[in-house]
């Protein structure tokens, strides 16, 4: 127990470097690329104080060279997930009993060695590994994952602050216990801070963490991995499995002590994990808590009076920053008439100023796909618009995959609003376009809200105020983050909480107060300083 109600630093946002010609972070970033692009990292399994390497083996390729090898990492058995399960039941008394002050100083630290030591190798990882630019890496591998660990300490305390009333009788008090067992967390390839945030938020809470990154995400995995070593995770805390999904998720979903899942990735995974938890539901010695964000198709749509370059801007960075691969990114826009020849010109300009290829050219705006898999889905839709009689290729449409999983950005204009790109999730640089009548703006807005099955983000552009009302409030169930003048993207820990519903997830908000809660099981304390002592009310007179 704390002998001190003590106050946590602050939390403030991460700032974001600037990385131009010149700067001394472009120069530490860049020697930085270069040596862990020539070297060969070797990523084992952590499990409790051990790094495991199974000789079972894949390898790590930077997406935009894919016939390079940086690494390989090592893939679990059936018996090394049963281990790491074990390992962190095991650590978990000592853990949860910690007092919190301890847990949040570890993550603290953890932040801070982001910020200073480990900001240029975590940022070169995510660059190399999952193929971003220095701007994409810096907002995510930076700043993002030290917001989230710095203001989940503050969130952690604000709730321990809230208590129920209490009067001279009886004193009732809250705490919060981490769940009983321990948390899966499973993380996608797309950003390092979800896969960093998704495993700690949990054990700074006191939870003990199986953690499964993605195949595609493993170099900066590692990274996060040494990180949390030396700020002083200990052993048996975070564990990290790598390999088969399904296995490791079987393997897990049918422990009797799985008491919570953070999940981030794909609708259709994790509607799967949800049923194979309802189908296990018997096995388990307390009821799971199921988190999960997913997938998104996420809009922007464009009254008639906003202006065209805002709007062509928006749609330009929404739609391919990260080459699209953000859940948060613009793919379908909707376009009042009067003012599409204007956004498209803008738009198509901008598109062909992109310049494409490596990360380590920091010329590159736009970088590689993440694998073959995306790439070959993204040409196989952009192939279909070339021929359909309902789509048109604006801009983009062509592809390279020789030396890395390139696609150009990509606008179609569609005449149908439920054509296929439309509605699907294609996670890469693609947005379509369905231009309305001025006059249907309203209709408009009912076909953004039935069109997909999603309901992450979105945005409106418009001047008129009555036409921003009337979005807000028509749109108010297909977005979790709604946004006025502004792209749909680049949601900032502590300013614009991230979720969404519907088959985007269960919107616990990701970098707040109510993503924490469900990672402990609150227990009332009620104490009666006199109790009674004759079972008779006054009424019995
Ligand atoms: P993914 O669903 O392919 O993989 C996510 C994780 O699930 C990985 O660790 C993967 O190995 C694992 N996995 C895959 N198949 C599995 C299975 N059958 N059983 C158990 N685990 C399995 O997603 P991805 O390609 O890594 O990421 C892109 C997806 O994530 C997109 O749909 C995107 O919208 C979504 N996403 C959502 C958010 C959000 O906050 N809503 C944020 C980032 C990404």
């Amino acid at each position: 127990m704390g002998k001190g109600f003590f106050q946590v630093p602050p939390a403030v946002n991460e700032p974001v470097k600037s990385y131009a010609p010149g700067s001394a972070e472009r120069e530490e970033v860049l020697n930085t690329y270069k040596k862990m692009f020539s070297e060969h990292v070797e990523v084992p399994l952590y499990i409790g104080n051990k790094e495991i390497k199974t000789g079972n083996t894949s390898p790590i390729n930077p997406p935009h060279d894919h016939k390079h090898e940086v690494g390989i990492y090592h893939t679990a058995e059936k018996s090394h997930v049963e281990e790491a399960i074990q390992v962190a039941l095991d650590a978990r008394s000592a853990w949860a009993d910690l007092p919190w002050e301890q847990r949040a100083a570890v993550f603290l630290k953890a932040a801070e060695l982001i910020a200073g030591p480990y900001r240029q190798k975590l940022n070169a990882a995510t660059m190399i590994g999952q193929g971003k630019n220095i701007y994409q890496a810096e907002i995510d591998s930076a700043c993002e994952i030290i917001d989230f660990l710095r203001f989940n300490v503050e969130y952690m305390t604000q709730i321990f602050e809230e208590q129920p009333e209490s009067d001279s009788t009886a004193w009732n008090r809250v705490e919060h216990r981490p769940l009983e067992g321990f948390v899966y967390a499973i993380t996608p390839f797309n950003f390092t801070a979800i896969a960093g945030n998704l495993p700690a938020s949990a054990a700074l809470m006191g939870n003990v963490v199986v953690w499964k990154p993605s195949d595609s995400q493993m170099y900066s995995a590692n990274v996060l991995m040494e990180i949390f070593k030396e700020a002083g995770v200990p052993d048996g805390v975070i564990n990290m499995v790598n390999g088969d999904p399904v296995m490791v998720t079987d393997t897990i979903l049918s422990h009797p002590d799985f008491s919570g899942i953070h999940f981030t990735g794909s609708t259709h995974v994790f509607k799967s994990i949800w049923g194979k938890i309802g189908q296990n539901i018997h096995t388990y010695k307390t009821y799971p808590r199921i988190v999960g964000e997913t997938g998104g198709k996420d809009f922007i749509v464009a009254h008639k009076s906003a202006n065209p370059q805002v709007v062509a801007t928006a749609l330009v960075r929404g739609a391919f920053e990260y080459q699209g691969q953000k859940c948060s990114a613009a793919s379908r826009a909707y376009i009042s008439r009067s003012i599409w020849n204007d956004v498209k010109d803008l738009m198509i300009e901008d598109v062909n100023s992109f310049k494409i290829g490596s990360p380590e050219d920091m010329g590159n705006f736009i970088n590689a796909v993440i694998h073959e898999g995306s790439f070959d889905k993204l040409v196989h839709y952009i192939e279909r618009a070339k021929t359909s009689d309902e789509a048109e290729i604006l801009v983009g449409g062509t592809y390279d995959k020789s030396k890395g999983w390139f696609v150009h950005p990509t606008v179609i204009e569609t005449t149908n609003p439920k054509y296929e790109t439309m509605e699907t999730e294609l996670f890469g640089p693609v947005l379509t376009v369905y231009v309305y009548e001025d006059e249907n703006y309203e209709e408009t807005l009912d076909l953004v809200d039935s069109t997909s099955e999603y309901a992450l983000t979105g945005s409106i552009i418009s001047t008129d105020r009555y036409a921003v009302a009337l979005a807000t409030k028509k749109l108010e169930n297909c977005a979790g983050n709604f946004y006025i003048n502004d792209k749909c993207t680049g949601a900032v820990v502590g300013r614009q909480p991230f979720g969404g519903a519907r088959a985007s997830g269960t919107n616990d908000k990701a970098g707040s107060k109510l993503n924490l809660l469900r990672w402990t099981s609150p227990r009332l304390i009620k104490e009666t300083f006199d109790p009674p002592k004759d079972y008779r009310y006054p009424f019995l007179g």
